[in-house]
């Protein structure tokens, strides 16, 4: 099949919303804004065999290459609007490009983003970009740079899961309900666009977890030149991945595993109430790690005590052997 019978079959599905007035066709799609918001642009690129493995089913593919970009706009607490989408693909396995276009529609439409352009191309391997703009209003987008000393600092979710998913899928030990349900967090990572829209009022800084707590917290703390200390016995850890991995390795996981797309947020200590009640009424899970503390240092604490993380090389933990 040529690449507009590709196109045509898999991807030109007519959106209904009213702020697209020209969708896939033309050279360009045009869409309309709402008067008086500002726009939010993020873009994510998955290569096969580095961004995922070979093995995940394409449906999946499709659904998650959407929802990494949807957590991009959801720690922006951006509202998504629009996606364009380049594909690379090194043939037209029509199987795949079956499954693959659900996952990314069942997506699409979960979080009602309508596709309305792209490119497609023939490569040596499958690369998928995604493109979404989202919309927010003037001056209320979230950004990694407005923590302060005080604020608590919070995650969305059972961070660490993806990452035992991705190890067990990449083993091929996928077995029992507790490993299925660990797969699954990696091949359908929960965007947490509500979540993200309403605490937005509450928080002062936000980041979507990608390469790993502890990281992705020390570039939030970065952007707010702050320090910061995670109480690790506050770290919410799954019931699967305590089952399958073991404490200890578990929060290892949930430190420096990555693939997550959980959200941090931080808020004055005052808003905490808000801020449950918004995470009660959407049932998603908000937990309180730690807090941001002047300096920039980002510690983790255990029991009281403090202790090093190393999140170089192979992962671990040892206590501190100085101050
Ligand atoms: P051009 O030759 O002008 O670059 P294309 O043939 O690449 O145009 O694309 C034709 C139309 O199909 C455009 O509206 C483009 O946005 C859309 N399109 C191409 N590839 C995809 C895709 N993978 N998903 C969605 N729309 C696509
Ligand atoms: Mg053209």
């Amino acid at each position: 099949m040529d690449e507009f019978e590709l196109i045509r079959r898999y991807f030109a599905r007519s959106g209904r919303d009213p702020s697209i007035v020209l969708g896939i066709g033309d050279d360009g799609a045009i869409v309309r804004p709402d008067a008086d918001r500002e726009l939010v642009i993020v873009i994510d690129t998955m290569v096969e065999g580095v961004h995922y493995p070979s093995g995940l089913d394409a449906s999946d593919i499709g659904y998650r290459a959407v929802a990494v970009n949807l957590s991009d706009i959801a720690a922006m607490a951006a509202r998504p609007r629009w996606m364009t989408l380049a594909l690379t693909l090194a043939g037209d396995d029509a199987g795949w490009l079956d499954g693959f276009s659900r996952g990314l529609f069942e997506a699409a439409d979960e979080f009602s983003v309508p596709l309305i352009g792209g490119d497609t191309t023939r490569g040596d391997q499958t690369v998928i970009t995604v493109q979404i703009t989202g919309d927010v209003m003037p001056s209320k987008a979230l950004r990694r740079s407005g923590a302060k000393p005080g604020d608590d600092i919070y995650v969305t979710g059972t961070p660490g899961d993806a990452a035992a998913g991705l190890a067990l899928l990449q083993s091929n030990t996928v077995h029992n309900e507790n490993q299925r349900q660990l797969l699954r967090r990696f091949a359908r990572p929960a965007p947490r666009v509500a979540l993200a829209g309403e605490v937005a009022s509450y928080a002062s800084a936000a980041i979507d977890v990608s390469d790993g707590l502890f990281a992705d917290i020390e570039k939030l703390l970065v952007a707010s030149g702050a320090g910061g200390v995670i109480e690790l016995d506050d770290l919410p850890l799954s019931v699967p991945l305590v089952a399958v991995q073991g404490k200890a390795s578990a929060i290892e996981l949930a430190l420096g595993g990555g693939d997550d797309y959980e959200i941090v947020f931080t808020a004055a200590a005052a808003q905490a109430p808000a801020i449950a009640e918004v995470a009660k009424r959407l049932s998603v899970a908000v937990s309180k790690i730690g807090s941001v503390s002047k300096g920039d240092a980002l510690q983790c604490v255990k029991g009281g005590r403090k202790f090093a993380y190393r999140h170089a090389g192979y992962r671990h933990f040892a206590e501190a052997s100085d101050d």
